[in-house]
């Protein structure tokens, strides 16, 4: 039981909260760190899946060398996926090794005392925690999608891909997968493995597939379609995944129309030969609605000349995927939530993640509408955990925020960006 006002509070133990306390500690902060470490990667995806990520953009961020994937697994080499297992231990050996203490609760409420300058949270020991700052690491479970067209359907016959962690449920019957993307694509060849029957219901005319990566690219060959960089090839994807802030400085319009169109879905490399006949797939079907009917459930489609076919399957899984709103995040307390400024249900971020509210920061999904598509992915969560700990740590020297012994490194001098437009330090 902690009877201070700790320097900051992390709500989540994923790679965004990881990433961001292992940076604060370092910086001599008093930070708690509510959550299971990986809980979400353990819990919320399917056995059997790799990771699409190539094994660079794979890492969590830590102040020190020694701490990336493949320095953990040296000679995992570009091209070779990684299973989920793998990832989900190498996020448990980063979290006993720089970040020991997190705390395996969860967080049930979070106010703010203005008063005091300060946030109250509740946490699920009934302790009421006190933090000066605190980071909202909640990753993309509360913001999990499915489309109106499934709500006919109770939930015995239609859940989100989230809700699957062992397919094995389904062996022997017929399942309808909603989507295009990674998820949709390997959940119906892993629903495949497990004997079941899966049928693909995508509205794309075709599938797309992500190229092969080229191990070691000729210089007139990175000429040409640009560097390599955490979330593929080509010069403006090597903006968005490398120098996130440059997305912040975009207009409104063009800065949305870049988080919408990026990364389409699309399936991994690897994943195209193992979607063999064992996968019926259908392009070019919207689902248009959905019903009950004796025990299954009847999924109707649209294709592009208004052909209507009806889909009926044992169970339908919705992989299409998540879309922040803060409404969602039921921990904030309702007076708080409404003085978070928003830009289609995203906080509005300054350049240090840092909300319309005293020291309340948003990271991973929930940033992704100020700092682009990286934010989806783990990649992006050294530069959040970086400017995250130098907004923290700076306001600590000034005295705004009191930290339990000095402050030891608050350059964040790395891809420093212009400031314009962004909440400066202290
Ligand atoms: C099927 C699937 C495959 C993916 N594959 C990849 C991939 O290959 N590469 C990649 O880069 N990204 C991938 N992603 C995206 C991935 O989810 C994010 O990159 C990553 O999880 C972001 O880290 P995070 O810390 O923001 O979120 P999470 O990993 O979700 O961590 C957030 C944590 O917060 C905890 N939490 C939430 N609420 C509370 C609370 N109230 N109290 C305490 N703890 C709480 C959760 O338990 C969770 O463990 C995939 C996503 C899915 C769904």
């Amino acid at each position: 039981m902690h009877d201070s006002t700790a320097d900051a509070l992390i709500v989540g133990a994923g790679p965004y909260g990881l990433s961001t306390a292992a940076h604060l500690g370092n910086l001599g902060l008093d930070v708690r760190v509510i959550g299971t470490p990986m809980e979400f990667w353990d819990t919320g995806m399917p056995r059997g899946m790799f990771l699409k990520s190539e094994p660079f953009a794979s890492s969590l961020g830590a102040p020190v060398a020694g701490a990336t994937f493949t320095d953990r697994h040296p000679g995992w080499r570009a091209g070779r996926p990684i299973p989920l297992r793998t990832f989900v231990e190498y996020g448990r050996w980063f979290a006993e090794t720089h970040v020991p203490d997190t705390e395996d609760a969860q967080v049930v409420r979070v106010e703010r005392d203005d008063r005091r300058d300060d946030y109250a949270v509740e946490l699920s020991t009934g302790e009421v925690a006190r933090a000066r700052a605190v980071v909202l690491a909640i990753g993309v479970r509360a913001f999990a999608h499915t489309p109106a067209e499934l709500a006919a359907l109770p939930a015995e016959l239609a859940t989100h891909s989230v809700a699957h962690r062992d397919l094995s449920r389904f062996e022997g019957q017929d399942v309808a997968v909603i989507g295009a993307g990674q998820s949709a694509l390997e959940t119906a060849v892993l629903l495949a493995d497990a004997g079941a029957r899966p049928q693909v219901l995508a509205r794309t005319q075709r599938l797309a597939w992500n190229a092969v990566p080229v191990p070691s690219p000729s210089l007139a060959d990175r000429a040409v379609r640009g560097p390599h960089s955490g979330l593929g090839r080509g010069y403006r994807t090597w903006i968005w995944s490398e120098h996130p802030w440059a997305t912040r400085l975009l207009p409104d319009g063009a800065r949305r129309h870049l988080v919408r169109t990026t990364m389409g879905p699309a399936g991994a490399w690897w994943l195209r030969d193992r979607l063999d006949h064992r996968v019926h797939v259908m392009t070019g079907r919207v689902v248009t609605g959905a019903e009950e009917a004796g025990g299954k459930a009847v999924v109707a489609t649209t294709g592009r000349e208004g052909d209507r076919w009806e889909h009926k399957v044992d169970h339908v899984i919705a992989a299409t995927g998540y879309i922040p709103d803060l409404d969602r995040i039921g921990i904030l307390a309702p007076e708080l939530r409404e003085r978070v400024r928003l830009t289609h249900g995203s906080p509005v971020l300054g350049g240090y993640f840092d909300s319309s509210l005293p020291k309340l920061y948003f990271t991973g999904l929930a940033a992704a509408a100020s700092f682009g598509p990286v934010m989806r992915f783990v990649h992006g969560a050294d530069f959040t955990a970086r400017r995250i700990a130098a907004h923290i740590a700076a306001r600590a020297k000034s005295g705004s925020v009191s930290s339990k012994s000095s402050v030891t490194r608050a350059d964040d001098a790395r891809d420093a960006p212009p400031y314009a437009g962004t909440t400066p330090p202290g």
